[in-house]
């Protein structure tokens, strides 16, 4: 796939953003040393890419008939560009519009449960993971409510912070606040590695859903999503005195 000038800009901007992170916290450690032994983002991490739902599973669907899974897969491989650029470790749970069910799966409902423990597994078999999965929201009954948000399992509240901060910088007209994900999230519920899944609209609004389907939106939520997910990993160690 061709890289656009637009989309060329964009890296360059991310890229730049991600140097400057680094510098400012070098500068804020107050000595290259102190950074050396501090800064998270020298330690290898894989940063793997959910795109949620696929295949017999769509996902929310907005009125327009277009699936969440589709925007989730379509913005996923953005967001693996995007990584790769950056020189980052990424593997994806699909790359197509699949789900990875056992073959033995016959009911939807059992596809469905064995495709989620299928990326389960595959998330916790990669030594150093860092899972971002992509999902879309929605809310039929309110189809004013829009907005992205950002949902942590036990290891990554601070990186879920990070990440909901950079959205509501540059996507949210109103700001959010991450939210655990909670037990009934299998994916979030069962993976070991730190987790942020990140529902970036709603396919029930159909303005956002507009905006969802156009390239330069979805490269605007993986650049900022990726800024936020490289900002919470270079983060220094939370003060235990100020959890909320
Ligand atoms: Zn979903």
């Amino acid at each position: 796939m061709f890289l656009t000038f637009k989309k060329w800009t964009a890296l360059y901007v991310l890229l730049l953003a991600a140097l400057f992170a680094g510098f400012a916290l070098i500068l804020w450690q107050g000595s290259a040393v102190n950074a050396s032994k501090n800064l998270a983002l020298a330690e290898p991490f894989v940063l793997v890419i959910d795109p949620g739902h696929g295949g017999m599973d769509g996902g929310a669907v907005a009125e327009d008939g277009t699936t969440e899974a589709e925007i989730n897969l379509a913005l996923g491989l953005e967001l693996e560009d995007l990584a790769r650029f950056l020189g980052l470790d990424t593997e994806m749970t699909r790359r197509e519009d699949v789900s990875i069910h056992d073959p033995a799966a016959s009911t939807v409902r059992a596809q469905k449960a064995s495709d989620l423990k299928n990326r389960t597994a595959l998330v916790n078999a990669i030594p150093g993971a860092l899972l971002v999965s992509i999902h879309q929201n929605s809310l039929p009954q309110a189809r004013g409510v829009h907005g992205a948000q950002a949902f942590y399992n036990g290891g990554a509240e601070a990186l879920a912070q990070a990440v909901q901060e950079a959205l509501n910088a540059a996507i949210n007209d109103r700001p959010k606040e991450p939210r655990a994900a909670g037990d009934g999230v299998y994916l979030m519920a069962h993976t070991e590695a730190p987790a942020v899944l990140v529902e970036c609209g709603f396919m029930s609004n159909a303005q956002e859903t507009e905006l969802l389907k156009t390239p330069a939106h979805r490269t605007r939520l993986a650049v900022t999503i990726l800024a936020g997910v490289l900002r919470g990993r270079s983060a220094p160690p939370e003060d235990p005195g100020k959890n909320s």
